[in-house]
């Protein structure tokens, strides 16, 4: 071997050397880089800000039972689920849209408290919103009359013409009706969602049956409050169905299912969009998966007296409890997200 070779052998091993090192730091960077990207990804899906929503709230008392008002129930709830949460996701931060009986924010009008619950979630980078409500029905409403016995009824009848005419007093027998609240029929558990199309205004219910397609709760936005520019609706109807609607509809899922297993009578997980009067505005401008939950109807007497018993309170904040926390731990899986609504057997 000459000195030429020697040189480009030499020259050849180091051009490996520096070769190998720069494949190493290569491989290092992307090892980092993709490490780097699954602690960001990690960290995006964890749960650091959860905002609990009690619906209604001050003026606004909402829907109402025998001895109570919604507005006092979800609050009452939803401070258990704080409790409860508190102890059991200690690295999770609470916020509430309102701790008291007030409108969040202090505010008089419901619809510009409606606007600061979702701002509240949003400025605070929440990753879950979750909003509690009770149900009524105009079904469990209705009065009925019904015949409880007879009494005797005093009349006059004239007789004669003119100055002569005289009344004449006679009695006849007539009915005494009783007016009666029929027995409440419509009971139980719903939970909301967004439907993942909600921007193009197709009501699409995933629940049980029509049964209780009467149901009426005052939670819902009147049309001008969601007057967004086409543009921004649809960015956030895109934005909502990308990275939102999977979540939500596994944490309305597992929340109903929950439910079920504690006995109440699940009517599974329900899909709303905003353009019909149905809308709920907060789950719409909230950025960040978002549910709302009907724990019951508080115009039912059984649900009623359930919900504002503190074991009743308790079951239902535990059940919640339960279903965010199989969230959590499906959110370092993602594959596992609930796909379709599973509850829910009919689609109009
Ligand atoms: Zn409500």
């Amino acid at each position: 071997m000459d000195m030429e070779n020697l040189i480009v052998k030499k020259n050849t091993k180091m051009l490996h050397a520096s070769k190998n090192l720069s494949k190493f730091v290569l491989t290092a960077i992307t090892a980092l880089l993709i490490l780097g990207l699954l602690t960001a990804n990690a960290q995006k899906s964890d749960l650091k800000t959860i905002v609990i929503d009690p619906g209604h709230g001050g003026v606004d008392v909402g829907a109402g039972g025998k001895y109570t008002r919604e507005a006092m129930l979800s609050l009452e709830i939803s401070l258990k689920v704080r409790e409860l949460l508190v102890k059991e996701l200690p690295d999770v931060k609470i916020l509430m849209t309102r701790d008291k009986d007030i409108l969040p924010g202090n505010l008089s009008n419901k619809d510009a408290a409606l606007k600061w619950r979702a701002n509240f979630a949003n400025e605070n980078n929440a990753d879950l919103f979750v909003s509690i409500h009770l149900n009524s029905s105009p079904a469990n409403q209705r009065y009925e009359k019904r015949k409880v016995g007879t009494r005797e009824e005093t009349y006059y009848v004239k007789s004669g013409k003119g100055s002569k005419a005289k009344k004449i007093k006679k009695t006849r027998t007539v009915p005494v009706y009783e007016r009666y609240r029929s027995p409440a029929t419509v009971l139980g558990t719903q939970t909301y969602v967004l439907a993942s199309d909600w921007y193009k205004g197709k009501v699409a219910s995933a629940g049980r049956s029509s049964a209780i397609q009467d149901y009426v709760d005052a939670d819902t936005a009147t049309g001008e409050l969601l007057q967004l520019d086409p543009v921004e609706a649809r960015i956030k109807a895109q934005q909502y169905a990308k990275y939102f609607f999977q979540k939500s509809l596994t944490l309305a899922t597992y929340v109903e299912e929950e439910f079920a297993t504690i006995g109440r009578n699940s009517w599974g997980v329900w899909q709303r969009d905003w353009a019909g009067a149905q809308g709920i505005y907060v789950l719409s401008a909230t950025q960040m998966p978002s549910i709302l939950i009907e724990t019951g109807f508080i115009d039912h007497p059984d649900e009623e007296e359930y919900l504002m018993s503190p074991e009743g309170q308790e079951e239902m904040a535990r059940s919640i409890i339960r279903a965010i926390k199989r969230y959590r731990d499906v959110l370092q899986n993602p594959e596992k997200l609930v796909e379709q609504p599973t509850t829910g057997s009919e689609t109009d």
